[in-house]
């Protein structure tokens, strides 16, 4: 399957920013909006911010209106979404979006394509070759039943259950914006995998591709950690029908042990760099990381706009010590 993103799309372009409000952000995830917000914003089109708090456990409320407030610190104004729900597809918090993940639940679950899954995790381990080097786990197929998939949806189990989607061992191929072209396996990379988890919750690729679709989403930019998810996002997008959008996935930045940002890495969180810098010292500092100018120096978020070029992102993860401005 060569899918074509959404070169030929001449509307206005819809960008968003969908962080995960589970602690304080910090250089990492702001290189990732400050980048979308300019793309969009260069090209006069719509930014929005979707919170996903799909995660009960570690997602606050307090955190996403932190968020919120660093965001707009920054300069980095969003026309749609946030706590507040301003815009026409709200709610915009992915907690509160479950009768919509439900309705689409159903109409996968009508292609034929699902089935319940009844394995732990452990389960699932105990079945992984023994080096599955980058940590990815491959779900074997062991719930699948023989002869699948067949014409007719399955019976919904009482038993407590997942639901799982059946992917093709079939090559999905798209060009992302900064790493180029990419092609993936579902089958060989990842095998069929959960669209709800055995307690209710709804996984991630699900969530994220109903939101984009139904946002009008036409430009997702995000972390090269999720340039493996998009076969999957992307075989959805097709079994759902909605338009795909153009996949921009960013270098990571590290620090200087080169692993990439975590939120233990408080000297970069945006509670320590909005002590010590301005907003305009930290935007030049993404700047020059993204080489959009030679050299660090403070900028405007308004001065990059008409700098702006996906062309000049480096391909490679940028290491940043404690003191951004050297
Ligand atoms: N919520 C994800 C995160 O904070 C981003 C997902 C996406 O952009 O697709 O890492």
């Amino acid at each position: 399957m060569d899918v074509s993103t959404n070169k030929e799309n001449h509307a206005a372009p819809v960008g968003r920013f969908a962080p995960s409000p589970t602690g304080r952000m910090h250089l990492g995830n702001i290189f990732t909006a400050v980048l979308s917000w300019l793309s969009i914003r260069s090209r006069g089109g719509k930014w929005i911010l979707r919170i996903e708090d799909l995660d009960p456990q570690r997602s606050k409320y307090e955190y996403a209106r932190q968020l919120e407030d660093d965001l707009q610190w920054l300069g980095l104004t969003w026309d749609e979404g946030g706590i507040d729900d301003i815009g026409p597809h709200g709610p915009y918090r992915q907690s509160l979006r479950g009768d919509i993940y439900n309705q689409y639940l159903t109409r996968l679950k009508s292609t034929g394509l699902t089935y319940p899954c009844f394995c732990t995790r452990a389960d699932i381990m105990a079945t992984q070759a023994p080096h599955q080097s980058d940590g990815r786990v491959i779900y074997k197929g062991t719930c699948r039943p023989e002869e699948f998939p067949s014409c007719e949806p399955l019976q919904e189990p009482a038993r407590r259950h997942a639901t799982r989607l059946f992917v093709p061992n079939e090559e999905i191929e798209f060009n992302d914006g900064v790493f180029g072209k990419q092609h993936s396996n579902l089958a060989t990379d990842c095998g069929d995998f959960i669209l709800q988890r055995a307690d209710g919750a709804w996984a991630y690729q699900l969530a994220v591709v109903v939101d984009d679709g139904l946002m009008g989403v036409t430009e997702v930019v995000r972390g090269s950690d999720l340039l493996l998810s998009t076969a999957q996002q992307l075989y959805l997008y097709n079994l759902l029908e909605f338009k795909v959008p153009a996949y921009v996935h960013l270098p990571l930045i590290c620090n200087t042990e080169m692993r990439r940002l975590s939120k233990r890495d408080q000297s970069l969180s945006m509670e320590a760099l909005r002590l010590c810098y301005s907003p305009d010292e930290i935007i030049g500092h993404i700047a020059a990381l993204a080489n959009l100018i030679p050299s660090y120096s403070p900028c405007s978020l308004k001065e990059l706009i008409k700098l702006f070029s996906w062309d000049k992102i480096p391909k490679t993860m940028s290491i940043v010590h404690g003191d951004i401005s050297q």
